[in-house]
């Protein structure tokens, strides 16, 4: 029975729309800037940009679209794509952001899963779900995000009603009256890569949102602030989009989307453009940027803290930016089922550190957020010291973590509410988590493990290193010995020797890789990171039989 007493603060359920409502008064002139699929820079404030998001729940009315319905997006990072994140929470819709870098297959399964019954796409992505049309039974229609002049005939010829974006727009009122219903109602769903099985569906609330957002403005996670230029590289299908779309209209600053243009180029002249002063990313788009800048000799003057994760940041790449581009690199470790988790922060004793020392600390994964509450176990589930040695499976809870996938029909959690992560890691006594692999990315080799992140961070130290990934396989002695496989920088032709030589500078004899092989391109996710799923199935008998599994 709950009490009332008299006197209590006044309760409002939270929609995520409040967010652009709040940005649209009182940060009305901030920009969000787009390089647009069209072609071209676009420039909207938070004041329009919020007028339209109203057209567009008005424009999901006339379609017949009712709250609760899975909405689809196969979108780039655009001013369109967030009035669909905004317009469909707020109609009571769930916005399901789709990966068009997925397997045909996996998208199949995923639109099906989630019934979607109307996808917002860009243009760019058409013959993705063209590709698989005939096997959406419920899919009704597509919203293609462009104006009437993109719009071509061949998207007419689709076997499914084709509407153009920008009419659906126009025909609809800029007043909305957004419904009311509980924080809890569900507002996102992002599916997982699935690396192991079908992919599965991440169901975030408004309220689990709202909570994120405000985390993430700590100063020791994003502090993002009104006088912020923020350039989001992080697509907005991946882990909610770190929940920076939702973070930066929140405190009104100037968001800059990146559109189609992910090459080091394009980044490099929107960010100088807009003066961006902050970014996230993973870090192999890192690794465009940083070869754009190296090979033209560029400076990046008004970048201050670039916000990366995704998987492991190299200590190098932290190094680099600090002494040569003036950037704090910010570390930080998540994943879908609980977005943020932790990250990288300067405490008062690191002052006194050297600078390795300091390097050194600023590549673990960090501490971790306001109510994200972590530990590590070993496997009969006893918490191990945070002596930053003891390493064992990463678990988490609190109210931005998963409960169950959606539609499962059972948690996802142990009978004390945490939920296993997959990731191994070490805490130290400051509290600094540092992840030592995927759980199945660890190598066996006899009775020792020997960590691939490890590995790879020491390998790409050596400059003509593009990116390297390091893999346990088959071995007749060892169960497993580390296999590196080697992407050369273009124009380079390092040698195995010196590329062992860098990385014993950091590990033990017994740590280093068997053998090395060189190939010309490394396969990546759909979200950026290295694939090991392939490289695992090419190479698995290569230390025993010299085989090569194409
Ligand atoms: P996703 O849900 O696709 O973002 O993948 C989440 C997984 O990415 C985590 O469970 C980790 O294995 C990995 N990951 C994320 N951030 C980091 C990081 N900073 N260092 C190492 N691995 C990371």
């Amino acid at each position: 029975m709950t009490t009332v007493v008299p006197g209590l603060m006044q309760k409002k359920q939270f929609n995520i729309i409040n967010i652009l409502q709040h940005a649209s008064i009182w940060h009305g002139n901030s920009e969000v800037v787009t390089n647009s699929v069209e072609g071209g820079i676009h420039r909207i404030n938070y004041f329009d940009l919020y007028d339209r998001t109203c057209q567009l729940s008005n424009a999901l009315s006339t379609l017949g679209i009712n709250p609760g319905d899975r909405i689809g997006t196969m979108a780039w990072n655009t001013w369109r794509h967030l009035e669909c994140w905004y317009g469909l929470s707020g109609f009571g819709a769930i916005c399901h952001t789709l990966n068009p870098r997925l397997f045909p297959d996996q998208i199949e399964y995923i639109v099906n899963h989630a019934e979607n019954r109307f996808i917002f796409i860009d243009t760019t992505f058409i013959p993705v779900i063209e590709n698989v049309l005939d096997k959406l039974p419920k899919l009704e229609g597509l919203i293609v995000m462009t104006d009437q002049e993109h719009m071509t005939d061949d998207m007419q010829k689709l076997t499914i009603p084709v509407y153009c974006y920008e009419e659906l727009l126009e025909a609809e009122s800029k007043s909305f009256d957004w419904p009311v219903f509980s924080e809890d109602t569900a507002s996102s769903l992002c599916y997982t890569s699935g690396t192991t099985g079908n992919p599965k569906g991440v169901l975030y609330s408004h309220a689990s949102n709202l909570n994120h957002a405000m985390v993430i403005s700590h100063v020791d996670l994003f502090g993002l602030s009104a006088s912020d230029s923020f350039l989001q590289i992080v697509p907005m299908c991946h882990a909610n989009g770190w929940g920076l779309p939702h973070n930066v209209p929140m405190v009104g600053g100037k968001l800059v989307l990146p559109g189609p243009f992910m090459d080091g180029k394009s980044l490099f002249e929107l960010m100088t453009a807009e003066k961006c002063n902050k970014t996230c990313a993973v870090p192999t788009v890192m690794t465009f940027l940083q070869d754009y800048l190296d090979s033209e000799n560029l400076q990046i003057p008004y970048m201050s803290d670039i916000y990366i994760g995704g998987s492991a940041v190299p200590q190098s790449m932290i190094e680099e930016f600090e002494t040569k581009y003036d950037a704090a690199v910010k570390h930080g470790w998540g994943m879908t089922e609980l977005v943020v988790g932790t990250f990288n922060c300067n405490l008062p004793f690191m002052k006194e550190l050297s600078f390795e020392q300091r390097m050194k600390l600023l590549s673990k994964q960090g501490r971790p957020a306001f109510g994200m509450e972590i530990k590590i176990v070993d496997d009969d589930g006893k918490s191990l010291p945070h002596d930053g040695v003891a390493f064992g499976k990463l678990m988490a809870r609190g109210p931005r973590v998963i409960e169950r996938y959606y539609k499962a029909d059972k948690s996802a959690l142990d009978s004390n509410g945490w939920f296993d992560t997959g990731d191994v890691s070490t805490i130290d006594e400051n509290g600094f988590m540092q992840i030592t692999d995927r759980a199945k990315d660890i190598i066996k080799s006899g009775g020792e493990w020997i960590s691939s992140v490890d590995i790879e961070n020491s390998a790409v130290r050596h400059p003509e290193v593009q990116i390297a990934a390091c893999l346990g396989v088959k071995h007749a002695k060892w169960e497993e010995r580390p296999l590196l496989i080697v992407v050369k920088k273009e124009g380079f032709n390092p040698t195995k020797k010196s590329i062992v030589d860098v990385i014993a500078q950091e590990h033990a004899k017994w740590q280093l890789p068997d053998e090395i092989v060189f190939i010309d391109e490394m396969p990546l996710t759909a979200t950026g990171k290295i694939d090991k799923k392939p490289l695992r199935i090419k190479f698995n008998n290569f230390l025993i039989k010299g085989e090569i599994n194409e």
